[in-house]
């Protein structure tokens, strides 16, 4: 395979572990943006900027080196030199990053820096909201990623080690808060391109939503 895969789609539909299992597969490079906007969010707590002030967050970002590695076997996500690879991922980060993605200065340089970073590959599969409408529009092969909301906290759940009704309700309830959060901008992301393959992963595996998104890459 050579070209570009872009991979959208709301978060708990199993898509990192999906991008990175075809990235393997296609033997091709690997780019989370989401782990982009989360490094952007460390900046911005790091600094003790409020999240909600769109001027701080953008003056913080712009100053902020964000390195974001794009080899799908290894994760590499530095803020100004430190690792931050597990911060991101932590509860703090992820309140506050629909926030701080919503800041449009903000947008435009992950763009920018996610084009240039995925400019030389030969082959590389990107993950995230806007990639096949906003980042890459020509890509070769577009796929949006969707599940229902129960399955998306299930499995969100089945991560993190949850399993009481009530963490699983939660974390249903934060999915929810997110997309509503993410589809209220006016340049609202997530939502299929209009050349994009929509993949429902709720009756599937991961392997098995590896191994169509990998067939349809071929194609
Ligand atoms: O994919 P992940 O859940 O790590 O993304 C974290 C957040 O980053 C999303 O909830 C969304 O607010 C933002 N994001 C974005 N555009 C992208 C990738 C992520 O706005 N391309």
């Amino acid at each position: 395979f050579r070209g570009q895969v872009t991979l959208d789609g709301p978060s708990g539909t199993g898509k990192s572990s999906v991008a990175r299992g075809v990235a393997a597969r296609l033997g091709a490079a690997y780019l989370d943006t989401g782990a982009m906007y989360r490094a952007a969010t460390v900046a911005v707590l790091t600094a003790g900027a409020d999240p909600a002030d769109a001027e701080a967050v953008a003056r913080v970002v712009a100053a902020a080196r964000i390195e974001v590695g794009t080899d799908a076997a290894t994760e590499t996500v530095l803020v100004d030199g430190v690792d931050v690879a597990e911060r991101i991922r932590g509860a703090e980060v992820t309140r506050a990053v629909s926030a701080v993605s919503a800041v449009p200065a903000v947008r435009r340089q992950l763009v920018d820096q996610q084009r240039a970073l995925v400019a030389g590959a030969d082959a590389v599969v990107v993950e995230g909201r806007d990639i096949g409408t906003v980042v890459l529009p020509d890509a070769t092969v577009k796929i949006y990623l969707t599940a229902a909301p129960e399955a998306r906290a299930q499995r969100r759940a089945a991560q993190l080690g949850l399993s009481a009704p009530a963490e699983i309700a939660e974390l249903a309830a934060d999915l929810r808060r997110r997309d509503e959060f993410d589809s209220s901008r006016a340049d609202s992301p997530l939502r299929p391109a209009a050349d994009a393959i929509v993949v429902d992963s709720t009756e599937l595996d991961q392997q098995g939503v590896v191994a169509r998104v990998v067939t349809l890459a071929r194609e």
